[in-house]
């Protein structure tokens, strides 16, 4: 067993990314915990309880009837089990190999400096500069002076959206400025290493969660928002969907309209399908259940090119083969003309329509205040900071709306996992190559339904998250990590949860699936679980705390019989939040109209996973790029 200060060490990182009142609540939670056991009939700190004792005694927090307790201990473990798998002392124990940097020789592919300033004078026919800030990508943490700058359009967010809107509205002639909350990183800064690139890299250090802590919502940080870290997926929006969002909520675009900004964003970032010959055991253990079941599946496209299948797109790609937004739409935007401040994170809007100004608080490499500030003077403002901080940032500037913060899905996905007679080695390889869309009911009719995808979380850091319970059991389970298979039931859900702000304007998600979408996830992990027993795995488990293993038909009906969908009993993670701005007909249909442009307050536009008016059901980036660029062109000149 490691000292306990190691793990302690290895949290850091994760704590450094926490607000001070974050701090405080921490601080309490732990004092709480540790003072707990004195009201037993045995008193003693929990401190100085044999682990068999201080194991059981979090089991009485994890299965308590008090909210506060489960989700105090949700948060705990999620961080415990960072730390603990994230360090390579833990690496052996689970037969993890490591990083391949520094042992392995491969080449770094040529990738756009954006930090330089572009060397063509921007091809644009009003070529009016943004006064007060160099050209290229600025680093908020080296301004030693409070910034003000004039542009006729302001991004908020560099992500999938926030990338494509800005690439449009520069070459449409705007002068465009995006300010990014996270830092501006390259290939040279991926270590492959989850204790450090999950700080860099995902929102508060990848622990970012339901208000309930039941569910784990991963989103990135940083120039390029999530697509720094995507798993390269590049999946077309189903029809049935856009027409659902055609009839019900008003989507301007018809087939052809979107069928070309679809293919546009299709070739930026070189989508083209994953060869065969590329297909790991991991998914290879799906492809191989689902052709024994009969059931419809595919190989998937990607915008990956000459990768080396190192298997580290979750932690950054340190070779720069994967065609992100940072490689595709940013430097576009640039040599247009675009100028980026990172570390800039945009705390209000304020102003007038026609005369906004976007606060930002800029921030140092920890993500702390710096103490100056940057305001940027714009006609237009382009939210594009994610499904949870786009409607924050509007809600705490005091904008309002009957549907702002509303609709809120989440892909709630949950895990199956397989354990084989040989190694699968899931971290090796690109992680997610084969999909099965046999119960993707979605793609007929737009509703209901789900797909089967292939684990992604394959560090043992996040795989250890994922797999249910703690204590021996867990470690029983982590030590089989390298004959595990593991996918998700993804589910297109019906459910709408919430986003609205705490005391600090942070976003608080609520959502917990509603019945339908519970008795779905059910229906999934039932025919996860048998397509892993038809591919040839020797036990399965479903993801709930106390799991048995599973090797055949009866089993699995006990088990089916024993799982329940409860909070904090099952385990759900989410990597797509979406729905929150939605696009609809009227103000109380949706929060933006159907151009993007929130209801009320002309000038501020939505340009992000937010819009969606339902849930796609499948990976989402294609379509939010499509739908950025589309409400990027229709911003009126007359508004700059
Ligand atoms: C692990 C993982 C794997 C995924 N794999 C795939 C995949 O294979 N295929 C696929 O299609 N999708 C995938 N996705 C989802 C996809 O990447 C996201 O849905 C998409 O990037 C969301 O786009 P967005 O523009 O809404 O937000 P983001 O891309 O998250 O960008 C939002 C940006 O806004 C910034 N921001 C937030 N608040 C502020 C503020 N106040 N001021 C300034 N900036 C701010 C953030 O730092 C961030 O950079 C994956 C997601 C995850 C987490
Ligand atoms: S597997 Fe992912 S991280 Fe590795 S080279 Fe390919 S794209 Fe990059």
């Amino acid at each position: 067993m490691p000292a306990p200060e190691a793990v302690c060490d290895a949290a850091a990182p994760f704590l450094a990314r926490l607000r001070s009142a974050d701090h405080l609540l921490l601080r309490l939670l732990l004092r709480t915990l540790e003072a707990g056991p004195l009201l037993s009939r045995r008193p003693r700190l929990f401190s100085q309880l044999p682990r068999e004792e201080a194991e059981a005694y979090l089991r009485t927090w994890a299965e308590s009837r008090l909210a506060a307790r489960r989700r105090g201990i949700a948060a705990l473990r999620a961080l415990a089990m960072l730390a603990y798998y994230g360090r390579d002392q833990a690496w052996k124990e689970v037969g993890y190999d490591g990083p391949w940097l520094g042992r392995r020789d491969v080449p770094v592919l040529p990738a756009p400096d954006l930090r330089a300033a572009p060397r063509a004078a921007p091809r644009i026919p009003r070529p009016r500069l943004a006064v007060g800030i160099a050209q290229g990508s600025t680093a908020g943490r080296a301004v030693g002076r409070a910034l003000r700058v004039r542009a006729d359009v302001c991004v908020i967010g560099t992500g999938a959206g926030g990338a494509a809107a800005l690439a449009r509205l520069a070459e449409r002639g705007f002068t465009a400025v995006a300010v990014e909350a996270g830092g501006h990183s390259t290939a040279a800064d991926y270590t492959q290493r989850e204790l450090e690139m999950l700080p860099l890299l995902y929102q508060d250090a990848g622990l970012r969660a339901t208000a309930d802590q039941a569910i784990g919502i991963m989103q990135g940080t940083g120039v390029g928002g999530s697509t720094l870290h995507n798993t390269g997926l590049v999946y077309s929006p189903p029809d049935a969907i856009v027409e659902r969002w055609r009839r019900e909520h008003g989507f301007p675009l018809s087939e052809d309209e979107l069928g070309r900004y679809v293919a546009r964003v299709r070739a930026a970032l070189r989508a083209t399908p994953i060869p065969p010959d590329r297909i790991n055991a991991n998914n290879d253990a799906l492809r191989r259940g689902a052709a024994a079941l009969g059931w419809r599946h595919r190989v998937a496209d990607h915008n990956r090119e000459s990768c080396s299948a190192c298997g580290y797109c979750m932690l950054g790609c340190a070779y720069n083969r994967k065609y992100n937004a940072a490689l595709t739409f940013l430097p576009r935007a640039l040599a247009a003309g675009a100028r980026i401040l990172s570390d800039a994170a945009a705390e209000r809007i304020e102003g007038r329509p026609g005369a906004r100004r976007v606060i930002c608080e800029l921030r140092d490499a920890a993500g702390r205040p710096t103490g100056r500030t940057a305001i940027i003077e714009a006609a237009t403002v382009v939210v594009a900071a994610g499904a949870l901080d786009s409607p924050a940032l509007l809600l705490r500037s005091g904008f309002s709306g009957p549907r702002l913060g509303r609709g809120l899905r989440l892909h709630p996905s949950a895990s199956v996992s397989a354990v084989f007679p040989e190694p699968i080695v899931a971290w090796r390889g690109l992680p997610q190559s084969v999909i099965v869309d046999e119960f993707a009911s979605f793609e007929e009719d737009g509703r209901g339904g789900w797909l089967f995808l292939p684990s992604a979380a394959n560090q043992p850091g996040l795989a250890a998250l994922l797999t249910s319970g703690f204590g021996a059991d867990h470690r029983a389970r982590m030590r089989e990590f390298a004959h595990a298979a593991s996918a998700c039931v993804l589910l297109h859900d019906e459910t709408e949860g919430r986003v609205t702000v705490n005391r600090r304007g942070r976003p608080v998600a609520r959502y917990w699936p509603g019945k339908a979408d519970r008795v779905a996830l059910r229906q999934g992990l039932r025919a996860l679980a048998r397509l892993y027993l038809a591919a040839g795995a020797e036990r399965v488990y479903l993801p709930h705390a106390g799991a048995s293993p599973i090797s055949g038909e009866a089993e699995l009906r006990a088990a089916m019989a024993a799982l329940t969908t409860d909070r904090y009993l099952l385990t759900l993670n989410s990597v797509h939040p979406q729905g929150t701005l939605a696009m609809g007909h009227a103000p109380d249909a949706g929060a933006v109209d159907p151009g993007g442009q929130l209801w009320g307050h002309p000038g501020i536009y939505v340009a992000d996973a937010s819009l969606f008016p339902t849930s796609i059901g499948v990976p989402p980036q294609v379509t939010i790029m499509a739908l950025a660029m589309a409400v990027a062109d229709g911003i009126p000149e007359r508004t700059a």
